[in-house]
């Protein structure tokens, strides 16, 4: 059966250089094992998405020639996670928790990238009467058990060991790593984490190439995934970063160069793909490459 990959990104801003190395790497992989490319947009947190940049992620891959098999918008899939919420909570995996962001970080010790380790304060409790209603702020009054609170899964104490094309085999504990953590925010938004595991097992992803700094998101995702009865899970490839000059990675947040503002700027696509061969190691110059040539570069790193 042909295997699967997705570029996932998430449309809270314009993609960056960041993402074309990412995006490189996906179609390089598909190239390589012979994959078909989904493109997922990942707009889980509605508060931060904006219908400008989905558009405009469109626009950017394919004035830079990538094509994809398939796509979906992951706002489309709210039943899907409800669905998947309602088999996890029928096998008593599922908790509310209470905590204020200041609780988290005063009752919970932290992990090396900073995260806090959830020492399971709220587990115990039972399921509200009433639901957060999706994306509402619910009252605070009332019941204590109708109160502001995110659900949090009950992540099985266990190693799981698993293998990095790239960086070699880990063997990651997620209860000691983040411990039980939320699949649904205090706003009734779904993580990350919750959505990205539901739609890597729905759209039958068989390869997850993402950048290093999502590592960490690994374990914690395999094990949820397990949860959801997927016991085989996708293989995984997490590619080096770009970094800016201070050698912090690149964010959106942090108002990172567009790719829309370099096509305004006139710059052209295999100027754009040579730069950012070039700051990620993978080239000696920064001569501009067309898309085959930098594919072929790529797939000669992984
Ligand atoms: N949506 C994530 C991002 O833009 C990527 C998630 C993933 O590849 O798992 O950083």
């Amino acid at each position: 059966m042909p295997g699967k990959t997705r570029f996932a990104p998430s449309p809270t801003g314009y993609l960056h250089e960041g993402h074309l190395l990412s995006a490189l790497f996906v179609w390089a992989a598909a190239t390589k094992w012979d994959l078909s490319v989904h493109l997922r947009i990942e707009d889980h947190d509605q508060e931060r998405s904006r219908s400008e940049h989905i558009a405009a992620i469109r626009e950017d891959l394919q004035w830079l020639g990538f094509k994809w098999q398939s796509e979906s918008l992951q706002s489309d899939h709210f039943d899907r996670f409800e669905k998947s919420l309602k088999n996890l909570e029928a096998q008593n995996l599922v908790y509310p928790c209470y905590c204020s962001r200041k609780e988290l970080e005063e009752q919970n010790p932290k992990n090396e990238f900073g995260e806090i380790i959830y020492q399971g304060k709220c587990k115990g409790g039972s399921l509200p009467l009433v639901r957060t209603a999706s994306l509402s702020t619910p009252s605070s009054g009332g019941s204590p058990r109708n109160a502001p609170h995110s659900l949090r899964i009950k992540i099985p104490d266990k190693v799981i060991n698993w293998h990095d094309l790239r960086l070699g085999d880990f063997a990651e504990n997620p209860k000691l790593q983040c411990g039980d953590f939320p699949i649904r925010d205090r706003i009734g938004q779904w993580t990350y984490q919750f959505a990205v595991c539901v739609d890597d097992i729905e759209e039958g992803i068989t390869h997850v190439i993402r950048g290093e700094d999502i590592r960490n998101s690994t374990a914690r995702q395999i094990a949820l995934m397990e949860l959801m009865g997927r016991t085989e899970p996708p293989k995984y490839l997490h590619h080096p970063l770009i970094v800016d000059t201070a050698g912090k990675k690149l964010s959106k947040r942090e108002k990172a160069h567009s790719i829309r503002q370099d096509r305004e700027a006139g710059v052209t696509p295999q100027e754009l793909l040579g730069r950012v061969l070039f700051k990620a190691g993978l080239a000696s110059t920064q001569a501009p490459a067309d898309l085959d040539t930098a594919l072929d570069i790529v797939c000669r790193n992984l």
